[in-house]
């Protein structure tokens, strides 16, 4: 059943980890009615949370989408994790969602994390509203965090809500409520209902002032975005308080203004009013641009789909849950309506889909429905061969979306089976992490038996080492982690190789002539050519070397890994008569592949990660000397508050094990963050010790 568009909302809480982002959405499922209990991360009864692996780090790992339904709007609560390991789940989630709820510890104010996804956010023009929590803590601080969230984020924060008191309640004045300065109502929430009921009075005399000092900072604000408003609030008219939030509504999807709430999930205040501002503030489907993408016949030809129902269907799957019953892909449906029981295309592979059952996913159950509509999420099941990321659409109309972009990785770790029985329930687990989780990989290597899986970061392979060995029960051996070394080229060169042999009295006979030329993009080596040939059979020779080069570039150049930042062409020659068999011409290209690397020289690579640290005064000394013994370069240096926020580059060799030693060098009292940046040369000691 399609809904009405302009009453959905797909929104994401992004938090920095420990802000409370679990406990605001355990909140708004409670009231909302999604969910029966209130769960509470500190036993591990979340329902977002529901992997265990999740509960026991107490980290939201993995995106999943829950719908709720608040007063008429329809919310689609996309998650996203907090862990910088896993910024591709991040982006993943941003590229889906239309508005964002950031939440901020009001002790903590604005971290690092927060930081880069705020960053990611801007790259892909999600409009947010900010939730600052905790207000109950010690040392929590209203208007810091929102200085900080001027400063630090270059945002234009606006404050639509005011604290009543601060702090914990043993203080004179704890917080215990807020005052909504559209409505100029003070809220204050019963404890006896956990919260639900939400109290609305008149403001007390004693608050009066401060409400009128911020209500007309906020009117100032508006002033700049609406004439109608500000011609009222100039003739000192009565202001409707619609029209308030319909400028504020239009300044926030535009990105002019943050509006800034506040309260304490874990005290049960100021949820509803987060939810209010959500229906109110965010933008529905029908607010954002419609969405872009290509003719999958013709890449030049742009298409665009608006988000109707009457559209052709077009969708793009974000996530893959394994499960037992059957892999369960969200698909974020961006136009036009999808049926149950029906095909799809997959234009990326251009392979048909069944698209089959529709599930609307909520908190605690699923619910099956025949259709979805433009703008809406859906869980499917059907789909074989789709992945994250891929486009589902109409396949009479069809239309390839942007792709969601995943780094390399850089680190990977040799597992294998203890048993021969294991090895097939082994490789079946794998299979499933690695749709679920687009940023990982598993190969198995026929030759030792190993199974080599690599991701983003050592606690990326950490998480996916636990699933196994718990989770899943595996009886595997697990090998140290390794960094992923690749390989470039140092100067252009040609080379042409020969096949010249006999075998059995059969003459092989075969030439092939290679250019390589270095190209910093960061990618694997770009094998290509210009020769074409009419001839069927001549064609297919050149099909023959092109699968060679590019089997020998991803399978290792001279030192053995990936070779990377270079192009590979495979240059015209004559054939010679009879045309040469599969096997000269293979032998042939891989002789041309091996002189030229000769010729050119090569170099190791390795992956540098971007770090970032950030210390209290009294540790910056120790933890610099311990950053540059590995060797990091710092690349910036910040001042924030009472803490210094250092950038390096690191090689992610020198790395392992850093959250144990940044931990010890400043008594646990350090935070950092590390992501994959691009992979750089390795210096002569690191070379000579791989090769
Ligand atoms: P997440 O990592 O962002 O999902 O944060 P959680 O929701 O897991 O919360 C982290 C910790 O902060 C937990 O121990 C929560 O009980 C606690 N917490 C969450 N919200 C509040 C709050 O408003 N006040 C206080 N005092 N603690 C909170």
């Amino acid at each position: 059943m399609a809904r009405d568009i302009s009453k959905i909302r797909n929104i994401g809480i992004i938090a920095h980890i420990d802000a409370g982002k679990t406990t605001v959405t355990e909140r708004m499922l409670y009231y909302t009615k999604s969910t029966h209990r209130m769960g509470e991360v500190d036993k591990g009864t979340t329902v977002t949370d529901f992997d265990p692996e999740e509960q026991q780090r107490g980290i939201t790992i993995y995106s999943a989408s829950v719908a709720l339904d608040w007063k008429d709007v329809h919310v689609n609560l996309i998650d996203t994790p907090g862990h910088v390991d896993f910024t591709a789940e991040v982006e993943r989630s941003l590229r889906v969602l239309d508005g964002g709820v950031v939440v901020f510890s009001a002790r903590e104010g604005v971290e690092a994390q927060s930081e880069t996804v705020w960053r990611q956010a801007d790259k892909y023009a999600v409009p947010r509203i900010a939730f600052i929590n905790k207000m109950d803590r010690e040392g929590a601080d209203f208007h810091g965090t929102i200085e900080q969230i001027r400063k630090r984020l270059n945002a234009n924060p606006l404050v639509i809500q005011i604290p009543i008191g601060l702090g914990p309640p043993h203080v004179t004045n704890p917080f215990r409520g807020i005052i909504d300065l559209v409505e100029m109502k003070m809220l204050t929430f019963t404890g006896e209902s956990q919260g639900a009921e939400v109290v609305v009075s008149d403001l007390p005399d004693e608050f009066r002032d401060e409400a009128e000092l911020y209500r007309e900072q906020l009117l100032g604000e508006l002033f700049n975005y609406s004439n109608e408003l500000a011609e009222l609030v100039l003739s000192e008219a009565e202001l409707p308080v619609e029209l308030v939030r319909r400028v504020l509504r239009q300044a926030t999807v535009q990105r002019l203004i943050v509006p800034v709430l506040c309260g304490s999930a874990l005290d049960y205040i100021g949820i509803q009013p987060l939810l209010d501002a959500v229906m109110y503030y965010l933008p529905s489907p029908a607010d954002i641009p419609p969405v872009e993408g290509v003719d999958p016949k013709d890449p030049d030809r742009k298409v665009i789909r608006k988000p109707d129902d009457d559209e052709p269907f077009s969708g793009l799957v974000f996530k893959v849950l394994a499960e037992r019953t059957g892999d369960l892909y969200f698909v974020r449906v961006y136009s036009g309506t999808l049926k149950a029981n029906s095909r799809v295309l997959n234009p990326g592979k251009d392979k048909k889909e069944n698209a089959a059952q529709l599930y609307q996913v909520q908190a605690d159950r699923r619910k099956q429905v025949t259709s979805v509509g433009a703008g809406d999420i859906i869980g499917l099941i059907g789909p074989r061969v789709s992945v994250t990321g891929d486009t589902l659409c109409d396949g009479a109309e069809p239309v390839l979306l942007g792709s969601i972009q995943f780094p390399e990785t850089v680190i990977s770790m040799a597992i294998e089976p203890e048993t021969s029985l294991e090895r097939k329930k082994l490789a079946d687990t794998l299979e499933m992490l690695k749709r679920n989780d687009p940023t990982f990989r598993a190969i198995e290597s026929e030759d030792t038996g190993q199974t080599i899986i690599s991701g983003m970061g050592e606690l990326h392979l950490e998480v996916i080492k636990h699933k196994l060995l718990r989770d899943f029960n595996l009886n595997v051996k697990v090998h140290k982690p390794r960094v992923s070394y690749k390989e470039t080229i140092q100067n252009t060169a040609s080379a042409t190789g020969k096949c010249q042999r006999q075998v059995n009295g059969v003459n092989l006979f075969a030439e092939c002539r290679v250019r390589v030329t270095p190209e910093a993009n960061d990618l694997p080596a770009r094998v290509f050519t210009n020769w074409v040939m009419e001839d069927s059979q001549q064609g297919q020779c050149i099909q023959t070397m092109m699968t060679s080069l590019k089997e020998h570039a991803e399978g290792g150049g001279l030192i053995g890994c990936p070779l990377w930042n270079c192009a590979i062409e495979l240059l015209p020659i004559e054939f010679p008569e009879p045309l040469p068999s599969e096997v000269a011409l293979r032998i042939a290209a891989a002789d041309a592949f091996n002189e030229v690397l000769q010729q050119a020289g090569v170099t190791l690579l390795e992956p540098i990660m971007k770090v970032e640290v950030t210390t209290p005064a009294d540790h910056l000394g120790d933890v610099i000397n311990d950053l540059q013994q590995r060797r990091a370069i710092i690349t910036n240096q910040q001042l924030r508050g009472h803490n210094t926020v250092l950038d390096a580059e690191a090689p992610l060799s020198a790395m392992f094990g850093y959250s144990m030693a940044v931990r010890s060098v400043s008594q646990g009292r350090a935070s950092f963050s590390m992501e994959p940046l691009r992979y750089g040369p390795a210096p002569a000691d690191v070379q000579a010790s791989y090769m």
